[in-house]
């Protein structure tokens, strides 16, 4: 038996109940519509199955009620019950916030037979709950950068560290670091707003913003954050655009004592392309660098990854790796994911020969780091086609031609998704990509000097970074 709506009402307060409707709305309007129209709302008290919320105006009112009525009736039902109510009260500003305007709007609400409305949920953190201060292994290379880390976990935007400015080489503990901070916020100030993302997925969002004409609401998201984490912000070199968007965010944030926090693959004073204020903004907190860990620290990172692995290995095989790959921490913990799968797959113990086989196909395998963007304008430069025109719906055959290349080689090159891709040319769906990777790999089946000019202009991507 369900207990009766009343019953409920008692064990939660107004806030709860809020949440709860939140959860509902946000399954249910835009990303921007909610945190542009619904997140502002403040529960005020519950009463007798009567829902009191605080809004800014008679604007938010009529404008929810206009376009979402039938939502909101059917979430007061399903959260109060089916004689639940909601009335507004208007928040004017120069009113005495102790008497607030009460605006009744009852809503006389239909009952709806069962409804799979509930899905309670707030805004995604996008935190991989894998990457915690708790699994990540200190060493000379990374102490500085880990200790201010903790501290600003601890205290976010409170200390002398904002923004906290991480940078250094691929694979070394960057992105795991900077997310250990988000994750640790949340576990000790469960309600704070904490955001994760790259500087790319934001640049991808801010053209989708100004498509939509929402950059106010996208602008108004970010700045609602009490930490805001941004990786590889290197990629908004050249982002004129962007970079504008991003320092009026920053001053915000930064102004409201909000924590910043960023990574890049360099100094922020040799982030070339990058705008001289927003440069001088990275240099009021703190900048930490991460070096490539040396040989004690390295096999410590392997023993500890292979104890969360599952693998049994003796020191001499740890030791071995360790002084065979020595620049990245992702390659280590490629090396021991490659042991695993070779040992499981041919049902073989782990003997030195296959860790010397593994070390080899490892080191010389590199990971590397290419934006769209670089695709991009090496393809053009090929073509003799200017960037802009790939963004745009120019349909002149070189154009064809060298938007088709470049979106298949981000899809070779990068781990980014369809869609992802298609945003960095002018918003085009997923399905333009795919079709973009079979006309290309057809013209390679059927032109032997294609091929080669694909083979060339992969080869110089991948060469220059
Ligand atoms: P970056 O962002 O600098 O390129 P990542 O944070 O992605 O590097 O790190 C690569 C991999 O190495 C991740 O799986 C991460 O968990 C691991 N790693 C990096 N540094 C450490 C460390 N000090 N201790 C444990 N694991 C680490
Ligand atoms: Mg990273």
């Amino acid at each position: 038996m369900t207990p009766s709506a009343e019953s409920l009402q008692t064990e939660r307060d107004a806030k709860d109940i809020w949440k709860e409707c939140l959860g509902i709305i946000k399954e249910n309007v835009p990303f921007l519509t909610y945190h542009t129209w619904f997140l502002p709302i403040k529960p005020y008290e519950v009463d007798n199955n009567i829902l009191k919320i605080y809004v800014p105006n008679n604007f938010f009112i009529e404008w929810i009620e206009e376009h979402y009525n039938t939502l909101i009736k059917k979430m007061i039902s399903q959260v109060l019950g089916p004689d639940g109510k909601l009335v507004y009260i208007i928040l004017e500003e120069k009113e005495d916030p102790a008497t607030p305007v009460i605006e009744e709007k009852k809503l006389s609400v239909a009952v709806p037979e069962q409804s799979n409305l509930i899905k309670p949920k707030d805004f995604e953190s996008y935190l991989n709950p894998r990457y915690i201060f708790e699994n990540f292994i200190k060493g000379e290379g990374n102490q500085l950068a880990r200790a201010a880390a903790y501290a600003v976990s601890e205290n976010p935007g409170q200390t002398s560290f904002n923004p906290l400015f991480i940078y250094g080489g691929v694979g070394l503990g960057k992105t795991h670091l900077i997310q250990a901070i988000g994750n640790k916020i949340l576990d000790r100030y469960p309600e704070k707003r904490v955001i994760y993302l790259s500087s790319d997925v934001f640049t991808v969002e801010f053209v989708e913003a100004i498509q939509n004409n929402t950059v106010n609401e996208f602008s108004n998201f970010y700045k609602s954050m009490d930490a805001l984490i941004i990786d590889d912000i290197q990629f908004l070199v050249g982002k004129e655009k962007t970079q504008d968007l991003f320092f009026h965010i920053f001053n915000t944030l930064h102004q409201t004592g909000k924590q910043i926090i960023l990574s890049s693959d360099k100094a922020p004073k040799d982030l070339k392309g990058l705008s001289d204020r927003l440069i001088s903004r990275f240099l009021w907190g703190l900048q930490a660098d991460v070096q490539p860990p040396d040989f004690e620290t390295r096999v410590a990172i392997l023993k500890n990854k292979s104890e969360t692995y599952g693998i049994k290995l003796s020191n001499e095989i740890f030791e071995y790796i360790a002084s065979n790959i020595t620049s990245n921490i992702r390659e280590l913990e490629g090396c021991l994911i490659k042991l695993l799968a070779n040992s499981s797959l041919n049902s073989k113990e782990i003997d030195f020969e296959l860790v010397k086989k593994t070390v080899k196909e490892v080191s010389t395998n590199k990971q590397i780091n290419i934006s769209i963007d670089y695709i991009t304008k090496v393809v053009c430069e090929f073509f003799g086609v200017e960037e802009n025109k790939v963004r745009e719906k120019n349909r002149r055959k070189e154009v064809v031609l060298a938007r088709q290349v470049a979106m298949y080689l981000a899809k070779q090159l990068t781990k980014s998704s369809l869609k992802t891709i298609g945003l960095h040319f002018g918003g085009r769906d997923h399905s333009t990509v795919i079709h973009a990777q079979t006309s290309v790999e057809q013209m390679i089946k059927d032109d032997q000097r294609f091929e080669d000019v694909v083979i060339s202009l992969k080869n110089k991507i991948e060469l220059s970074v």
